[in-house]
């Protein structure tokens, strides 16, 4: 039998590459092994959002063909993704961030999605249960919108253990023998296995697992917390777009009947997911602020997680360099879901030695070699 394809991480990222080699190659031997349960990372934090409003052009394709993975998601894998097209709407009020959204708007509109320019006045009139006040205009896509995470993974996975892919849960990788600058095996405290191609696809964990085979992988981890509010119904109607100021990080949206909202202001890089004890008092104040008739809202659970981030908060896709037949696909910040569909095509191909079929060059990992990094994504919430 072949040497295994070994996959480290059993979240949407390492679930994606895992079909794609088995369905587009017909690798037999695919192997993941993840530390706890399939999924329990940051996917399991993900709110599920799509959108296809970026400054790199990269990013937008992703989503356009990833959104069309999703689109017939069903029909190939029999799991309702429940999609939901709500769109986002991101406002600013300094000019410099209003500008980057119409360059944004305009790059997305280059290639082929309609994204609308709003004005204060607008803004005001399309979404009143909301103040834009000091609010200069925003860009508003209803291609964006929303899907169900555990219903794309579990599409994924199911359809992966039926090409003969096999997942391990509570497998933590703790060892990679490499010799001669090559990878020869993985270790875990159950068993090894002897293999020449090995993925790290293990989201905010991926410096941590880089190091157990000497390559320093530029990945760190950003603890991010969302509020959700008991059912609400006051002034705030049940179908409104994610609301994302990009000045103040504040963002706001429907979780069901709930209302659901964040503060994406960064913080430091740590794997703790505690978070002061008046946080949740202080986003609530600040939501408040734009929807009066939150002040009175309870917060009915909060979920928290972590974000992936590199320097350039570009994701690695690609081999890594130091180590024949190491790769990483990972550092995927607040978009490694609705990504997914289609990356984990490109590394599939990048792994069976394919040319990509997009160009993928912005995200190989030897852009960390030279002192100035090309662009970094504008868009991060
Ligand atoms: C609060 C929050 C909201 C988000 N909302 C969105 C959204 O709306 N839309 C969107 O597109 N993205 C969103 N994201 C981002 C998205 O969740 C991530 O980009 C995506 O889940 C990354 O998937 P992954 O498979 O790379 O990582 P993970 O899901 O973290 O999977 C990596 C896995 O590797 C495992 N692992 C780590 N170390 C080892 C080891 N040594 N051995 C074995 N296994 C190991 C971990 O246990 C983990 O399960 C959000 C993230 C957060 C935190």
């Amino acid at each position: 039998m072949n040497e295994p394809v070994v996959i480290i991480g059993g979240g949407i990222i390492g679930a994606s590459v895992a079909y794609h080699l088995a369905a587009l190659y017909s690798l037999e031997n695919v192997v993941v092994l993840e530390k706890s349960r399939l999924g329990s990372g940051s996917t399991s934090a993900s709110l599920g959002g799509f959108r296809h409003q970026f400054s790199s052009e990269t990013a937008i394709r992703l989503s356009i063909e990833s959104v069309k993975v999703l689109d017939s998601f069903e029909a190939t894998f029999g799991y309702d993704p429940l999609i939901k097209r709500d769109g986002y709407c991101f406002i600013a009020s300094s000019q410099s961030s209003f500008n980057q959204l119409k360059k944004n708007r305009e790059l997305a509109s280059s290639l082929g999605i309609e994204v609308d320019l709003l004005g204060n006045e607008e803004l005001q009139e399309y979404f009143p249960f909301y103040s834009f006040e000091g609010i200069i205009g925003g860009t508003f896509c209803k291609a964006d919108g929303h899907a169900s995470t555990s219903a794309v993974l579990q599409g994924y996975v199911s359809k992966a253990k039926s090409l003969g892919v096999k997942f391990f849960e509570d497998m933590a990788v703790t060892g990679i023998v490499i010799d001669n600058k090559s990878v020869k095996s993985v270790v875990t405290p159950n068993f090894s296995i002897t293999t020449s191609k090995l993925l790290i696809a293990s989201g905010a964990f991926s410096g941590v697992v880089g190091k157990l085979a000497g390559v320093d992988i530029p990945i760190k981890p950003y603890p991010r917390k969302i509020l959700v509010t008991d059912p609400f119904s006051d002034s705030v109607p049940l179908e409104i777009p994610v609301i994302v100021d990009i000045d103040s990080t504040l963002a706001v949206g429907r979780e069901g009947k709930g209302v659901i909202f964040a503060d994406n202001k960064p913080t430091p890089s740590s794997f703790e997911l505690a978070f002061p004890e008046d946080y949740d008092e202080r986003v609530i104040s600040k939501a408040a602020k734009r929807i009066p008739s939150l002040s009175g809202a309870s917060v009915a659970y909060s979920d928290v997680g972590l974000y992936e981030l590199t320097p350039d908060s570009n994701p690695i896709v690609s081999k890594i360099k130091e180590v024949t037949g190491l790769y990483c696909c990972a550092g995927f910040a607040g978009h490694g879901f609705m990504h997914a569909p289609e990356i984990g095509r490109i590394m599939a191909e990048i792994i069976t030695g394919q040319k990509t079929h997009i160009d993928i060059s912005e995200y190989d990992y030897r852009r960390f070699d030279s002192e100035r990094l090309q662009s970094s994504e504008k868009l991060i919430i």
